[in-house]
Order: structure tokens, then C-alpha cells, then sequence
């Protein structure tokens, strides 16, 4: 077993850590995180908003609960897109794994999110009505700099899942924009992105139904001013689907649970 032997001298020579805990990984599969921090990632399960798509845990046994817009999604103007589709809360090793993605190993950690992607989508979404997958796009220098867009990697990993759409990456950023997250205020972050996505004058969306792929939504406004590009190019509608939503009530989720100590790892270590 030539595999099983290099593991183990990997991780007796060059042992890796996991990202979120430091827990050494005794295993290849993954690279970056420990089963149990990944695993630990809340996966959102329905009901959801049926606006900015986060879990709806009071309407819980409520029967037709799917649709249904949350309190705060009714209180505020109607978005320009239709829905977002969020598959884990952005938190531990998944808020981790997207801010890896943006500098390391990018292939293998957007392997990992869009795993996650294409499972919620083929259980909570109607994956044959969409024309278009899109990327959120980088400013070209930005993107030059980078080497990569993270949202076309997921979108390209997820392009299987789409039976009828084609990876359309006719949407651009048309000026550069500060790192929304950089950004504490609500309405600066809005303002920050106004105007500042454009669809190639030759590209036709008439009729066509988008999907709309990102890491992670935070305010809204970037998908938003995507959506107003995508829409004035003749869309009909534009749905979001993003890895990672942050979620702000955390009193239903599971909390991280106790690692093992040292000793313990030697014994799993020991046993194999
Ligand atoms: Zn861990
Ligand atoms: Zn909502």
C-alpha cells in the first residue's frame, strides 16, 4: 500500500495542520481541514427565506413553509434578483476555506465549496430551469493580480450540475470597488458597487433565466448591481447561488465541540 506509507511519512516528516483547530490531519483526503471542523459547518436546511434564502427556524412546522419571505426581506424594497441560494453559514472553517481561496491551492479548495454547492443545489433547487451560469466578476486588475476569479472556479466545478446552462462569462466589472468586506457600513457598501458591473454590448439575455454564482454574499449589493447589469440585458430572472451566507441569530447551531488532546492523537495515530 505505497499510498499508506507516504501518508504516514508525511505526516510523521511534514505533518499538516488543520486551518481552523491546528488538529494534525491524518488524512489527504481534504489538506486543509479536519473532518469535524468541516462537518461542524452549519449546512442551512429549509424553510427558507424565500428572498435572501437564510433559515427560516420559527417557521418551523408550519406545513407550506417554502414560501414565504422572512421578516426583514418584507420590511426592505424587493431586490433585483429573485432568490439567493446560500448552501452553509459563513463561519469556522468554511469563512476560513473562502479566505483561502482567494490566495492558495485554489483548485482544490474550490473543489471543496462547490462539493458543498452541488449538493444543497440538487436537493433544494430546480437546477434545469437555469440558461446561464454567471460568475460574479473581478475588475480586471484585480483579477490579473489575483491570477484567478474564485467565482468562475465554482461556477465551472458546478456547470455539470445545469443540464440546460452554458458558463457565460459576458458580465464585467467595469470599474475597480474596495473589497465590500473592507466596508463596515450598510450603505457605503452599497454605494461602493453602484454602476460598477456591465454586460459586453453583444451579449443578448432576453428571455433568459440566470443564475448568478458567488462565494458569499454579505449586503447584497454586489449581487444586486449584477443583477440590475444582467436584468437591462434582457434577463427575465436572476437567482443567486452563493457557498456561504452569514447567518446572525446562532442560538439553534451546534456549538464546536472539545478536541482531542495530544495523547489521543498519538493513539489514532498509533492504531492505524
Ligand atoms: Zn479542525
Ligand atoms: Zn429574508
Amino acid at each position: 500500500m505505497p499510498e499508506a506509507w507516504t501518508l504516514t511519512f508525511n505526516n510523521l516528516f511534514f505533518p499538516i495542520f488543520c486551518r481552523q483547530c491546528q488538529y494534525p490531519l491524518l488524512t489527504q483526503e481534504n489538506g486543509y481541514f479536519c473532518p469535524e471542523c468541516w462537518a461542524l459547518s452549519t449546512r442551512l436546511e429549509p424553510p427558507f427565506c424565500t428572498v435572501c434564502g437564510r433559515p427560516q427556524a420559527a417557521r418551523l412546522g408550519f406545513g407550506a413553509v417554502e414560501n414565504f419571505p422572512c421578516p426583514a426581506c418584507r420590511a426592505a424594497p424587493a431586490p433585483p434578483y429573485r432568490r439567493v441560494f446560500g448552501a452553509v453559514a459563513y463561519e469556522g472553517a468554511i469563512a476560513e476555506a473562502i479566505k483561502l481561496l482567494k490566495f492558495h491551492d485554489r483548485g482544490r479548495i474550490a473543489h471543496l465549496l462547490a462539493e458543498i454547492m452541488a449538493a444543497f443545489a440538487e436537493r433544494e433547487m430546480n437546477c434545469g430551469q437555469y440558461d446561464d451560469l454567471v460568475p460574479v466578476p473581478l475588475h480586471r486588475v484585480r483579477r490579473r493580480a489575483r491570477g484567478f476569479n474564485q467565482a468562475q472556479l465554482l461556477a465551472k466545478e458546478l456547470l455539470p450540475l445545469f443540464p440546460r446552462a452554458r458558463l457565460n462569462q459576458s458580465l464585467s466589472r467595469i470599474r475597480p470597488t474596495r473589497t465590500q468586506s473592507t466596508i463596515k457600513d450598510h450603505k457605503e457598501r452599497l454605494q461602493n458597487v453602484v454602476g460598477a458591473f456591465a454586460v459586453d454590448r453583444e451579449e443578448n439575455f432576453d428571455g433568459r433565466t440566470v443564475l448568478l454564482i458567488d462565494d458569499v454574499v454579505t449586503s447584497g449589493g454586489t449581487v444586486s448591481e449584477c443583477a440590475h447589469a444582467l436584468l437591462r440585458a434582457g434577463a427575465v430572472h436572476v437567482d443567486v447561488l452563493v457557498a456561504a451566507l452569514p447567518i446572525e441569530d446562532s442560538e439553534s447551531r451546534p456549538k464546536q465541540g472539545r478536541r482531542e488532546d495530544a495523547r489521543s492523537i498519538w493513539s489514532r495515530f498509533v492504531t492505524r
